[in-house]
């Protein structure tokens, strides 16, 4: 799925990939003219800086629609989850005063297999399904 959408994105013509840029605020009044006098006036947004991380510079990326999709916020948990899951999207939006929402519903996985030193991965799900299940139906061990 993944391939397969990369190569329509990067075949459209309107569509401009930036890879190795880090999202990291939302342009809001708060950057233009300073803190807002009336804390409770509605708050636009007109883009996002992002940290080019090769050029190491911080780029100023204009919209008329900004749209976040930078995933969960696994990663709070140290040792599960992927590295990338770092809640950036929610907390740019916290940060521009956007209402958030649902928090609890945000999955991540509490079962890693930890060994200091190397990467951490994923234990099947099939483990805590099948704890589960024992519960019901003890699992006999030969
Ligand atoms: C270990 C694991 C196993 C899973 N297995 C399954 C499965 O078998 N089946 C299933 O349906 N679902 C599975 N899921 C869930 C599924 O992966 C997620 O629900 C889905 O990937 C979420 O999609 P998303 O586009 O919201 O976020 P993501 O896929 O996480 O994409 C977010 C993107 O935003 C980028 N990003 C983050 N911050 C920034 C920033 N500041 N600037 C620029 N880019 C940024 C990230 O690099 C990433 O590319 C699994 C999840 C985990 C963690």
């Amino acid at each position: 799925m993944e391939r397969a959408l990369l190569k329509r994105v990067s075949e459209h013509p309107q569509i401009v990939i930036y890879e190795n840029h880090i999202a990291v605020d939302l342009i809001t009044e708060h950057h233009v003219i300073g803190e807002l006098r009336n804390p409770r006036a509605e708050t636009h947004c007109w883009g996002a800086y992002a940290l080019d991380v090769k050029a190491n510079v911080v780029k100023m990326f204009l919209a008329s629609v900004t749209m976040l999709s930078t995933g969960g916020a696994g990663h709070v948990y140290l040792y599960t989850n992927p590295l990338i899951a770092t809640g950036d999207g929610v907390a740019m939006a916290a940060r521009a005063g956007a209402n958030i929402a649902n928090m609890e519903f945000i999955q991540f996985h509490p079962t890693t297999l930890y060994n200091s030193g190397s990467p951490s991965f994923l234990i099947s799900e099939a483990v805590r399904g099948f704890g589960q299940c024992c519960e019901h139906r003890p699992a006999k061990i030969s």
